[in-house]
């Protein structure tokens, strides 16, 4: 069935936070009160650590409380300094956790498809000073692990993942964070499962989380015992409380996306300069964003229009990730942010459109946000150039 496009009564934003009962909250809340511990790592932040390392099918992993400082914290762990090679296709925290630590963030062109960072073209970044590569698998779709662990190990280099997007992905029944050296997590409300604010670093050893514990509470090792210049980068208990109530709507919410973005591919089937993302065999999606890409030419008017348009229509899209971090005026003088270095992450940043996606949308919804899309191709709204065709 064909719906023309009509307004929706109120405005349907991108994502909604997945909220748990509020009875159940405070049941929860109760326990925590009732225990007068509400933070530095207690009960709650120790059966989240458990839930969470199950969950993510990891060998170790420390909660923290986002995800900016985790990645902080494992930079600093890891000891990176000079240049780190990543991608401009991502948020602004990738390359500013760098930043911070005085590391220079070179970054390094996309896969078309994957919008992953190029295995391919990530040799020739490589210079004396380079000390790890920090990939970022974008949306959930994994990275190209094993091409660039092979690189790394090649060149002697560290590799630390933002899987900020991958909270729940598996790659041949393997957790996503037990490739390269470290992972981030990021449970910020946005994300598919979260703590409100919060993140989390999982690694293979023992040795390298007590190190990550360390920097996480000011390097303090005990009473009398300071053993570097760590951070303030602790989880409370009533972020790891609404964690674990989180974590009991997690599969319910995942199928009801599931379906969702089911109903998304079959309405946006056959619309010309409509990519959907790619569907991957091998790997467990955690239906976290939908993200299409729209060809202006083919779809005969540009993302920026589609966007524009579609808030006449009370759908709130967003155009993740423009503008790149490349262009950011932070990093925009570095040479590794030219476009001539960056051809494919110039063009996918100008095609990708994130669709709305949460439990809460029915799958009617879907279809009238995607027969408002239809309503809108061949409007011939492009870009200077081509605009008067
Ligand atoms: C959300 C996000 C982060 C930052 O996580 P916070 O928990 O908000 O600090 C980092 N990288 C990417 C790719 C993200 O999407």
């Amino acid at each position: 069935m064909r719906f023309g496009p009509t307004k929706f009564p109120e405005p349907v934003l991108v994502t909604r936070p997945l909220l748990p009962n509020l009875d159940s909250v405070q049941r929860k809340l109760a326990e925590v009160w009732d225990s007068r511990w509400i933070t530095n790592h207690g009960r709650q932040h120790t059966l989240l650590e458990e839930r969470l390392t199950q969950f993510l099918k990891v060998g170790q992993l420390s909660l923290f409380n986002n995800g900016t400082v985790a990645l902080l914290a494992a930079c600093k762990a890891l000891g990176l300094s000079g240049e780190v090679i990543t991608t401009p296709f991502t948020f602004a925290a990738t390359p500013h956790v760098l930043n911070w630590c005085r590391i220079t963030p070179v970054f390094c062109d996309i896969d078309p498809i994957s919008m992953n960072l190029n295995p391919h073209k990530l040799e020739s970044q490589i210079t004396p000073t380079t000390t790890a590569i920090m990939p970022v698998h974008v949306f959930g779709v994994p990275c190209d692990v094993a091409a660039i662990q092979a690189v790394a190990d090649r060149h002697g280099l560290k590799v630390v993942y933002d899987a900020a997007h991958a909270c729940g992905i598996e790659v041949n029944g393997e957790g996503i964070g037990t490739f390269g050296d470290v992972s981030m997590f990021s449970f910020h409300a946005t994300k598919l499962f979260h703590t409100v604010e919060g993140g989390a670093l999982v690694c293979k050893d023992a040795i390298s989380k007590t190190e990550f514990d360390l920097i996480r509470n000011f390097g303090i090792k005990n009473e009398e015992e300071v053993l570097m210049p760590g951070i303030n980068g602790k989880m409370n208990e009533i972020q790891a409380a609404i964690g674990l109530l989180v974590l009991d709507d997690l599969a319910e919410e995942h199928a009801k996306r599931g379906a969702l973005i089911a109903a998304y591919r079959e309405a946006l089937e056959g619309i010309p300069g409509i990519t959907c993302p790619p569907v991957l065999p091998n790997v467990k999606s955690n239906n976290q964003y939908f993200v299409i890409r729209i060809d202006a030419e083919r779809f005969g008017c540009s993302r920026d229009y589609v966007c524009e348009e579609f808030k006449k229509y009370n759908v709130f899209t967003r155009k993740y990730f423009y503008p790149l971090c490349s262009q950011f005026s932070c990093y925009a003088d570095l040479p590794s942010a030219s476009q001539e270095n960056l051809p494919v992450a110039t063009r996918v940043a100008e095609e990708v459109l994130s669709l709305p996606l949460y439990g809460g949308l029915s799958v009617n919804d879907v279809q009238k946000i995607v027969a408002i899309l239809r309503s809108f191709a061949g409007q011939k709204n492009l870009p200077n150039a081509v605009a008067g065709c």
